[in-house]
């Protein structure tokens, strides 16, 4: 049914009208610009703790439910958690779950390729990072990328209907708050959030140390793994993409993998996956752990499948 738009190049490639390039392009700016706006129109310290705890509560529906979950199936849980992870992570307004996780399986698949939609080194810094959203060219996906996916009827009706959260956050806090909290717990928090999340697809493939001789760019951050709450791990995850734990080793702090910890424990998450003994003996012994130059070509294979199954 999408296929009929696809470029014959990149799978899942759409053209969008004038008019829904500029409707994309307007909510995008609007948002930055309320955001701008919000100290201006109302500080309330409710509102600016409020943004602060939607800005994380909403980093962890993207980092552990659209990517570790959705992306990668790194743990298991039930089908009502599975939605509720979805249902969040709508909110964050990157799109439903198939989506995002048929675009980011590719992404692992054609790392750093001419077919790898935001990659750095093919198209620069910038297009990483917001470029390649804001020219609606890759507003679709291919099914067959999620197949797994797509067989729950509740996760393709909430990507479908991606932005009712969305919606339903704006007009709960203009209830309780009026346009201040809009602002604030709408527009702060989601800028925040986009640009921190972003950094995944841009800096993190640029800016950072390389443990591992992977077949990309990709890098470890530490700084990007506290804002991101531990996908700054990045080098270590695009070695092992399986693991639900991106921090390999006990200083690479990853609150996204504690919180998944915690969860487990009352039961709500089971069967995290780990990095296997030799993964984490090779990222310890590398022979060059802080190198940040050109990436080598390691010897190991490249992943079939972004779940490895
Ligand atoms: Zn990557
Ligand atoms: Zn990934």
């Amino acid at each position: 049914m999408m296929r009929a738009h696809m470029s014959p190049s990149i799978p899942g490639t759409v053209i969008r009208s004038p008019l829904e390039r500029w409707l994309n392009l307007g909510g995008f700016a609007a948002t930055h610009v309320g955001a701008c706006l919000a100290p201006f129109v109302g500080f309330r310290a409710r509102d600016v703790a409020i943004a602060i705890a939607l800005y994380w509560l909403r980093m962890f529906a993207v980092t552990a439910g659209y990517h570790r979950y959705f992306s990668h199936r790194s743990f298991k849980t039930s089908r009502v958690f599975q939605f509720i992870l979805a249902f969040v992570g709508t909110s964050c307004t990157q799109k439903g779950p198939l989506w995002w996780a048929a675009i980011h399986r590719r992404h692992h698949r054609e790392s750093d390729g001419p077919l790898d939609v935001h990659s750095p080194r093919q198209r620069g810094l910038f297009y990483s990072h917001v470029g390649w959203i804001l020219e609606c060219a890759h507003d679709d996906y291919d099914p067959s990328d999620v197949k797994d996916l797509y067989r729950y009827p509740e996760l393709r009706f909430i990507s479908r209907f991606h932005m009712l959260s969305v919606v339903l956050l704006i007009v709960v806090a203009f209830l309780v708050g009026g346009l201040p909290a809009v602002l604030w717990w709408y527009c702060v928090s989601t800028v925040a959030l986009w640009h921190g999340s972003f950094t995944i697809n841009s800096l993190s493939h640029v800016w950072g140390h390389r443990r591992f001789a992977t077949r990309d760019d990709s890098r470890n951050n530490w700084v990007l793994a506290l804002v991101t709450m531990g996908e700054g791990w990045h080098n270590n995850h695009h070695r092992f993409m399986q693991s639900a734990r991106q921090g390999f080793y006990w200083w690479q702090v990853d609150a996204s993998y504690y919180v998944l910890r915690a969860l487990a424990s009352i039961g709500l998450v089971w069967d995290l996956r780990e990095p296997t003994a030799r993964v984490l003996a090779e990222g310890l012994y590398a022979p060059s752990p802080w190198n940040t130059g050109s990436p080598s070509v390691s010897s190991t294979p490249r992943p079939s499948s972004p779940t490895g199954s």
